[in-house]
C-alpha cells in the first residue's frame, strides 16, 4: 500500500485475531472492552507522563487518541489522506499524530483475551514514542522496538499500579505475539521479526524497561541496532 512509511498498520495483529475468531460475528458493542481500552489508554499515557524524563530530554507530548474506528465505514478516518485499513490498528505519524484501532479488531482480540487490547494500545503508543525520539534512539526494526516499548510500558504501569496484570495476561500477550508472527506473510519476511524475536522484544522491555529498548542495550542483547 502507499504511504506505509507514514501509516504504521500492524497487519500481523489483524491476522492473528481473524485466525482466533474463526470468522464469527460479534453482537453488541462490548462495554467491558471499551472500559479496558480506556484503562489501557489512561495507563500508557500516565506511564509516559510520569517516566518520560527518566529517559529522554524535552517534554512528553501524548499523541492524539482517535480511538475506535469502523474500517468498513465509508466515513473511515484518514491518515495523510489515505483511509485507515479495515480491522487494523495504526499510529499516524504525520502532523495528525494520532493512534487508532478498528473496533472489530479489538472485539476479535478481546474475545481471545483482554490483555490483547492493552497490547494493541501500548504497541501503537510505542510507535508514537519512537516518532518523538532522535533517529539514533530508534532501532532499525520499528515493530520490534514498538513491541519492546509495549512490554516496558505495561510492566512499568503495573509497577506504578495504573494497570493491573491478572494471572495469564502475560501469557495471552506472548501467545498473541507468537500467533501474530506465525499467521502473516508480513511477519515472515524477516524485516519485521519472527515470533520468537517479537516475544523476545516484548520480554526485553518487561525485564529491562525502556532503556532495554534503545539501541545500546539492544546491541548488548545481540539485536541489530543503530549506533548511538
Ligand atoms: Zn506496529
Amino acid at each position: 500500500m502507499a504511504h506505509r512509511h507514514r501509516m504504521r498498520v500492524c497487519a500481523g495483529l489483524t491476522a492473528a485475531l481473524l485466525a482466533v475468531s474463526g470468522g464469527h460475528a460479534f453482537a453488541a458493542p462490548n462495554d467491558e472492552m471499551t472500559r479496558d481500552i480506556e484503562t489501557a489508554v489512561l495507563g500508557v499515557d500516565a506511564y509516559w507522563e510520569a517516566h518520560w524524563s527518566d529517559f529522554f530530554t524535552e517534554t512528553y507530548v501524548p499523541p492524539t487518541v482517535l480511538g475506535e474506528y469502523d474500517g468498513a465505514s465509508p466515513n473511515v478516518p484518514t491518515c495523510d489522506g489515505e483511509p485507515l485499513d479495515d480491522d487494523n490498528a495504526v499510529y499516524c505519524s504525520t502532523a495528525e499524530d494520532y493512534v487508532a484501532w478498528d473496533t472489530d479488531l479489538m472485539r476479535f482480540g478481546y474475545a481471545y483475551g483482554d490483555a490483547f487490547v492493552y497490547l494493541v494500545v501500548a504497541h501503537e503508543w510505542g510507535h508514537a514514542i519512537q516518532n518523538r525520539l532522535h533517529a539514533e534512539l530508534q532501532t532499525i526494526d520499528g515493530e520490534l522496538q514498538a513491541d519492546c516499548l509495549a512490554g516496558a510500558e505495561l510492566e512499568g504501569a503495573a509497577q506504578d499500579g495504573t494497570v493491573v496484570f491478572e494471572s495469564g495476561d502475560v501469557d495471552e500477550v506472548h501467545t498473541a505475539l507468537v500467533r501474530d508472527a506465525d499467521k502473516t506473510p508480513w511477519t515472515k519476511e524477516g524485516d519485521h521479526g519472527s515470533a520468537s524475536e517479537r516475544v523476545e522484544a516484548f520480554t526485553l522491555g518487561q525485564e529491562l524497561g525502556v532503556e532495554g529498548c534503545l539501541p545500546d542495550e539492544a546491541s548488548a542483547e545481540g539485536a541489530a541496532a543503530l549506533g548511538r
